[in-house]
């Protein structure tokens, strides 16, 4: 499938959705009308694909929501060549909007058919995480620690330690935390000890799970 003029239309509107809910961030937006959403999701869902909603992909899993995506990724207020953790690569439509505001994204996703699915994708599309994990992201990558920002894409019932303590002094925790419903919550560190918190309001995930054996 390709990216036409007609999906550039769509996206345009997705973007005038998305600023009208509140999004500022010129260079969020401007991701967002740039990832072509379409071709990250199963092919009985593509006409769907600028709706501003979550789809599910392989795996049981969902392509987060835009206006989710967007929201978290202003949160983390990116600098280019930063460098960034996610934690849930899914669809890689979260990372590829990383990548396009010039993050440079480590990924960790624990169900192998998305993993396999998602690294021989998104290089097809010329976006190019530092590095691809299947693994259990409650750990985070402590080998290449530390990290400007660190984006929890699924809920997380508690605060991963490994997490706060894989951010560099001044770095940003973005999780949603909670069961059936999850608070959006920041982290941002201050010192080596210190961490601020700051709660903004609910959102829907599929469960950050723990490692599967
Ligand atoms: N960013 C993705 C969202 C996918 S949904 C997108 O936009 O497509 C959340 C993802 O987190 C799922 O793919 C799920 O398998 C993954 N996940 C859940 N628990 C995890 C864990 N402990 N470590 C890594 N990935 C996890």
């Amino acid at each position: 499938m390709k990216d036409t003029h007609k999906h550039q239309g769509l996206r345009n509107q997705l973007v005038k959705i998305i600023s009208e809910k509140g999004i500022t961030d010129k260079n969020v937006l401007n991701a967002i009308a740039a990832v072509p959403r379409h071709l990250f999701m199963d092919s009985g869902f593509v006409d769907f694909a600028y709706q501003d909603k979550a789809f599910p992909i392989a795996a049981d899993q969902t392509i987060s929501q835009p206006y989710t995506v967007a929201f978290q990724t202003q949160l983390l207020a990116i600098k280019p060549n930063q460098k960034i953790l996610e934690i849930g690569t899914g669809s890689g439509y979260q990372t590829a909007v990383l990548i396009e505001i010039g993050a440079k994204v480590y990924t960790i996703e624990r169900q192998l058919e998305l993993f396999k699915k998602t690294k021989f994708f998104l290089p097809k599309l010329h976006y190019k995480p530092k590095k691809m994990v299947f693994g259990d992201g409650y750990k985070g990558l402590p080998e290449e620690a530390p990290f400007d920002g660190i984006i929890v894409t699924a809920g997380a019932p508690i605060v991963p330690n490994a997490l706060l303590a894989q951010l560099k002094i001044g770095g940003k925790l973005v999780i949603p935390i909670g069961d059936e419903v999850q608070i959006m919550t920041l982290f941002v560190r201050n010192s080596e000890k210190d961490f601020e918190k700051h709660e903004l309001g609910e959102f829907r995930f599929v469960p950050m799970l723990k490692e599967k054996n």
